[in-house]
């Protein structure tokens, strides 16, 4: 379910027509909706109703301040990636009680920061980062809350680059490892044994992976539990897929009971870390048709939105459906185009021979399913303005994101001093003479 929906024809957000939000705002251009937004957090919240739980949204999905402090305001928690993620989520008025901090490389001053901020958990990655986590502990006077991340080594069946819970990825530490490392955290003064964790991917469209998942770390924990050492929470990670096509994974109740089922008799609190699942359908890229261009058999629709703005299609071979903002012209053909941006890379694309009705320069076309790992994952290339991001309410729009001026493209970035002639070197106007008679005879100017 999401606010995203046709009237008349013409696409609407919320209450507002998709095609006026761009000419007023701009294209491309990243549209949230925040009844879409609410109602997935709540219906997540809702589905593990009757165990003590926090949903701890994963804010690299979509790390918008405005989308961070829309869920602070639910309630939320928050499990974050790096220093510069638990920032923003101070900003946002997220409480760091309610703050997971996972990541294969945490540096002393992430770990230094998330201590002072008094965050929740560290989820732990290696046996050296566990070490490196005591050493700052100790240095500030303070006791690091931990949890491993136990890699389960199950198959979450999706793609390699979003498989993290297998035993040859970068994540977590093994069963075996985690058996030996728990009781040296229990014994160190400097580490405070808080819970156990796992994440084994992401758009997984079954239930089975992650009971698979639980399993093995409930059993390790139990067995821990013989020798003394204690969880107060579970995680259980994120990782729930959404559908961008015709995927139909499971409903987020159905999840829910699911996990309520697996953990009954586990006394502690659960903690999920759901992303796509509550941002992903929630968003819309919206981008202008700049040009159809026929080459040789192809059909190419060039468009303002390119491998910057939305990079899932290029990187993950991802299908985001494409639609036309306004209403079908009567009597249009159908073609069959591959949608590409401006951008000089032939990955640059976001869908590859669609079948769609025939765009015109001027029309405003729509990406869905862009929420989750569009905006966050955006980026400069080709010396290009990032996008606008505005959150819809109703009729009621924030612009939650400003699109970026030129000047903001080289904001911290300085040319060469001029340069100096020093004694002995030849100065510019010899430079110059000398540059001149460099060129063959027939570019020389002046
Ligand atoms: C990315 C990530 C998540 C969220 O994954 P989704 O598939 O977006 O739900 C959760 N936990 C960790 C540790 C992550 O790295």
């Amino acid at each position: 379910m999401n606010h995203f929906q046709r009237k008349g024809g013409v696409l609407l957000a919320e209450d507002l027509p998709v095609e006026a939000l761009a000419e007023r705002y701009g294209t491309p251009l990243y549209v949230y909706s925040t009844a879409t937004l609410t109602r997935h957090w709540k219906v997540l919240h809702r589905s593990l109703a009757g165990i003590r739980h926090v949903v701890c949204y994963a804010v690299k999905a979509n790390s918008n301040l405005a989308v961070l402090g829309l869920f602070a305001r639910l309630g939320s928690g928050f499990d974050i990636v790096s220093g510069g993620e638990l920032f923003r989520v101070l900003r946002a008025g997220g409480d760091p009680r309610k703050v997971v901090f996972s990541g294969v490389g945490k540096t002393d001053e992430e770990i230094a920061f998330a201590l002072e901020a008094g965050v929740r958990v560290l989820n732990v990655e290696s046996a050296p980062e566990l070490a490196r986590i005591s050493i700052v502990a100790r240095r500030m006077g303070r006791r690091a809350p931990i949890a491993l991340r136990v890699n389960p080594d199950v198959d979450p069946r999706t793609h390699p680059y979003i498989s993290t819970g297998l035993r040859d990825n970068k994540f977590g530490v093994s069963v075996d490892d985690a058996r030996r490392l728990y009781p040296l955290a229990a014994k160190d003064p400097a580490l405070e044994v808080k819970g156990i964790a796992c994440h084994i991917g992401s758009q997984i469209t079954t239930v089975r992976p992650f009971l698979d998942a639980i399993d093995r770390v409930l059993a390790l924990a139990k067995d821990l539990g013989r020798q003394g050492i204690r969880f107060a929470h579970l995680d259980v990670g994120g990782g729930l897929g959404i559908t961008y096509k015709d995927e139909a994974p499971p409903h987020p109740d159905e999840y829910g009971a699911a996990i309520r089922k697996a953990l009954a008799r586990f006394p502690g609190e659960v903690l999920l870390e759901p992303g796509r699942v509550l941002v992903g359908n929630a968003g819309i890229l919206a981008t202008k048709v700049l040009y159809v261009k026929r080459s040789g058999r192809k059909t190419f629709v060039v468009v303002d939105a390119a491998m910057n703005d939305l990079v899932r299609p290029s990187y993950y071979g991802a299908h985001h459906e494409i639609e036309l903002a306004g209403a079908a012209r009567e009597g249009g053909r159908e073609i069959t185009a591959d949608v590409v941006g401006p951008i000089c890379e032939s990955s640059d694309f976001l869908a590859k021979r669609r079948r769609m009705p025939e765009p015109q320069p001027g029309d405003v076309l729509v990406v869905r399913s862009a929420g989750a790992y569009g905006f966050a994952m955006s980026s400069n290339y080709n010396t290009r303005p990032r996008a606008a991001e505005v959150l819809v309410d109703g009729r009621r729009v924030h612009v939650a994101r400003r699109r970026e001026s030129w000047a903001d493209l080289v904001r911290g970035e300085r040319t060469l001093p001029a340069p100096k002639a020093r004694a002995g070197q030849a100065g510019p106007a010899v430079r110059r003479r000398a540059r001149r008679q460099a060129l063959p005879a027939s570019r020389r100017i002046g």
